[in-house]
């Protein structure tokens, strides 16, 4: 499932071929993916110059010179292709550009989701109007955390899921940036003071920036036929890795919380 680092290669890849670029066309082969596309996305974005491409979360932006941004989701399984050999069932959304390549959004599963809003407008787009800030971002910071943490009772690692305190993070990097700052994810938010939320945020600042490095190391092959973007192997320090050893010499547990896994190390996580 692609998270907030694939999210980010995918678009520096997409910008290598779309910044400053105009679209010839942009054809929907379905009608919907886990809502419907735009009736007028073909319409608004042929003939479109991209002037911008960013991330907000896990959605990629493309912004047009009409002063239109579209926004997608990659879903469970979703990704782009740029100049695929050939068109098959599983691309869902094509489009042609000036410069003479295709690019189609290829997701099977379709979970995935195309939207189209006035860049002007962009942070009332619903999923967007009650985000927290990026993690990445300079308004992420431990005296940032500490107020919105301070009474929540709730363990650490669900108020790191949860897309209102802090925007985009996903499972895996909650998982390993916690190991990482050796704090519990059962530990109560309000606990864990300001001597530890300075390593958790420089931990979850590093795990990204080091993913998206890795992401970035595969960025050459973009153009290689078939060539699809945003997804790479990492090796975890926790994460998927129940019963194997911690760097700390411990041993990874795996605990399920709201439904999810968890994998830390009772061993240095307290
Ligand atoms: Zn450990």
């Amino acid at each position: 499932m692609p998270e907030l680092p694939e999210v980010e290669t995918t678009v520096r890849g997409l910008a290598a071929v779309l910044q400053d670029v105009r679209l010839t066309s942009v054809v929907a082969r379905r009608a919907d993916l886990r809502r419907a596309f735009p009736v007028d996305l073909g319409q608004r974005m042929t003939g479109a110059r991209i002037v911008s491409l960013g991330r907000r979360a896990k959605y990629g932006l493309l912004g047009t010179d009409r002063g239109d941004s579209m926004i997608f989701h990659l879903g469970m399984s979703g990704r782009w292709r740029i100049d695929p050999e050939d068109i098959g069932t599983h691309d869902h959304l094509v489009m042609h550009t000036d410069s003479g390549h295709v690019l189609s959004l290829f997701d099977p599963r379709r979970f995935g989701s195309v939207d189209l809003v006035e860049t002007a407008a962009i942070a009332s787009f619903p999923s967007f109007a009650a985000m927290g800030p990026e993690p990445l971002g300079d308004d992420f910071t431990p005296a940032y955390l500490r107020e919105r943490l301070k009474s929540r009772a709730s363990p650490i690692k669900a108020m790191l899921l949860d897309q209102r305190i802090v925007a985009g993070l996903g499972n895996i990097y909650v998982c390993e940036a916690l190991n990482m700052a050796r704090i519990s994810p059962l530990r109560a938010a309000e606990q864990i003071g300001p001597a530890k939320l300075k390593p958790l945020v420089t931990a979850i600042k590093s795990v990204l920036v080091d993913a998206i490095a890795a992401g970035g190391s595969t960025l050459r092959d973009y153009a290689r036929p078939d060539g699809q973007l945003g997804y790479f192997a990492k090796q975890w320090r926790v994460y998927g890795r129940e019963g194997e050893a911690c760097p700390c010499g411990g041993t990874v547990k795996r605990t399920v919380q709201s439904g999810r896994s968890t994998f830390w190390c009772p061993s240095c996580q307290k």
